[in-house]
C-alpha cells in the first residue's frame, strides 16, 4: 500500500481547518454586500464583525482596532510608511529600523525609501542585538520625524522568539512606534498587543489554518494609524477600501477562534512532538546542528543543518520519501537560496538548512516516519561520503 504523504511545512502554510472551511463556504453562499444596509448586507456584515472579534481575541486587542487586509504582506506594506495620522493630524516617521532577520514582507520596507531603512544586527543566538538597536535609536535624527521599529515575534525559518518587551522598552524610551510581525507566533504563543508593548501587530490567516489571502493589521488604539494604502469606497473605516472578502475574513475568524481555544495544551503537545523528533534526529546523526535549540523557539519548528547535505538535495530526498518540508530560504520562484537568517546569525550558510514545521494535527506516527526518513538520509550521506 502506498504510504500517505506527510506535511511538515506548516510555517509556509497550515492546512485549512475544517471549521475555517465551513465558515468560508457559508460566507460564499451569502449574497449581500457588507456595506449594504438591507437584510442581506447586514447578515454578511455580522459575519465580518464576528470574525473581527475573534481576530481581536487572538491578539489581545480591541475589535475596533482590527483592520482586515489581503494578508500579512499587504498589512506590512500599509503600516511601513513615513505617512501617519494622529486622528486628523499628520505625523511623520523619519526612519524605519528593522532586524536583519525579518521576512521579505518587512525587509522590503513598505513605502519607506531604501535610504530611510536601517538594518539592526542579530546576535549569533538569533535574537536582535538590543545594544545595537539602542545605539541606532540614540543616533536617530528627530528632525526627520519619529523612529519606527519593526521586529518579528517569531522567525519563520528558525522559530526563534525575539525579546519584544525589551525592544518595546527601547522604542518607547525615544517615543518611537513598534510594529511586530506576529505571523508565525499567532496560534503558537499567547499574543497580547498590550503585553508586547507594540503599537501594531501583523497577522495572517493561512498560517493559523484559515484560507490564504486574508490577514489583518491590528492597532493598539484607533487614533494613531498609517495613511491608507488602498483608497476608494472607504470600507474598513476608510483604512482599507474595496469590498471586503467575507469568505477569507470569516475563515480567518474561525481559525483565530480555534487558535485561541486550548492554546496552552496545544503548545505543550506540539512542542513535545517536535522535541521527540529532534531527540531521534540527534540519536541518528549526532553531528546534526539544530539552530536555536538552546534558546526560546516556537514549539513547532525545527531548523537544522546536516553537514555534508545540501539543502536542495535534502529537500528532494525528503520529498521523494513522502515528507514535505522546506529548505532554509525558498524564494517565490521556488528556487532555493542561501538563508539570510543563518548568515545574519554568523553561521556558514554553505550547506544551507532544512526546516521541519509541524502543527496540531501532526501525529505521533508521522513524527516516527519522519525520524526514520531522516535517519536513512543521514546514513546515505555518510555512505556517499558527500562532503561537498
Ligand atoms: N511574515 C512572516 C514572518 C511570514 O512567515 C509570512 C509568510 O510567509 C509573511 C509575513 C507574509 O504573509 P502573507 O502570506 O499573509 O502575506
Amino acid at each position: 500500500m502506498k504510504e500517505e504523504r506527510i506535511y511538515m511545512d506548516w510555517n509556509a502554510t497550515a492546512p485549512l481547518l475544517p471549521a475555517a472551511r465551513a465558515a468560508c463556504l457559508s460566507a460564499l453562499d451569502l449574497a449581500g454586500n457588507p456595506s449594504s444596509v438591507h437584510g442581506e448586507g447586514r447578515k454578511i456584515r455580522t459575519l465580518i464583525e464576528n470574525a473581527r472579534r475573534d481576530v481581536a481575541a487572538l491578539c489581545g486587542a480591541q475589535p475596533a482596532s482590527v483592520i482586515f487586509t489581503s494578508g500579512a504582506t499587504e498589512a506590512a506594506n500599509w503600516v511601513l510608511t513615513p505617512d501617519f495620522r494622529m486622528g486628523k493630524t499628520p505625523l511623520t516617521i523619519g526612519r524605519l529600523y528593522i532586524s536583519a532577520i525579518e521576512h521579505p514582507a518587512i525587509r522590503e520596507g513598505g513605502r519607506f525609501g531604501k535610504d530611510d531603512i536601517s538594518e539592526i544586527a542579530v546576535t549569533s543566538a538569533g535574537t536582535i542585538d538590543l545594544a545595537a538597536l539602542e545605539a541606532a535609536l540614540a543616533a536617530h535624527d528627530r528632525q526627520s520625524g519619529l523612529p519606527m521599529v519593526a521586529v518579528m515575534l517569531a522567525n519563520n525559518e528558525t522559530g526563534i522568539v525575539q525579546p519584544i518587551a525589551d525592544v518595546s522598552r527601547l522604542v518607547k524610551a525615544v517615543g518611537g512606534l513598534l510594529v511586530v510581525d506576529a505571523v508565525q507566533a499567532a496560534g503558537r504563543l499567547p499574543l497580547s498587543i498590550e503585553d508586547l508593548g507594540a503599537d501594531f501587530l501583523i497577522v495572517s490567516s493561512h498560517k493559523i489554518g484559515g484560507p490564504k489571502g486574508g490577514g489583518a493589521l491590528v492597532a493598539r488604539g484607533e487614533i494613531l494609524m498609517p495613511a491608507a494604502l488602498i483608497r476608494g469606497g472607504g470600507q474598513e473605516k476608510g483604512h482599507r477600501s474595496g469590498t471586503e472578502n467575507p469568505a477569507a475574513i470569516a475563515g480567518f475568524g474561525a481559525a483565530a477562534q480555534a487558535a485561541v481555544d486550548g492554546l496552552e495544551q496545544r503548545i505543550a503537545a506540539v512542542s513535545a512532538m517536535r522535541d521527540r523528533l529532534e531527540a531521534a534526529m540527534i540519536a541518528a546523526a549526532p553531528d546534526v546542528i539544530i539552530h536555536g535549540r538552546d534558546i526560546e523557539r516556537i514549539g513547532n519548528t525545527c531548523f537544522f543543518t546536516l553537514p555534508g547535505l545540501k539543502s536542495e538535495t535534502g529537500q528532494i530526498a525528503f520529498d521523494l520519501e513522502g515528507v514535505a518540508l522546506s529548505a532554509g530560504s525558498a524564494c517565490s520562484s521556488g528556487k532555493v537560496g542561501q538563508s539570510y537568517v543563518l548568515s545574519a546569525m554568523g553561521h556558514d550558510p554553505r550547506h544551507g538548512a532544512l526546516r521541519i514545521s509541524i502543527g496540531p494535527s501532526t501525529t505521533s506516527a508521522e513524527i516516527d516516519r519522519c525520524a526514520d526518513v531522516f535517519a536513512r538520509i543521514a546514513a546515505r550521506r555518510r555512505l556517499s561520503g558527500a562532503a561537498a
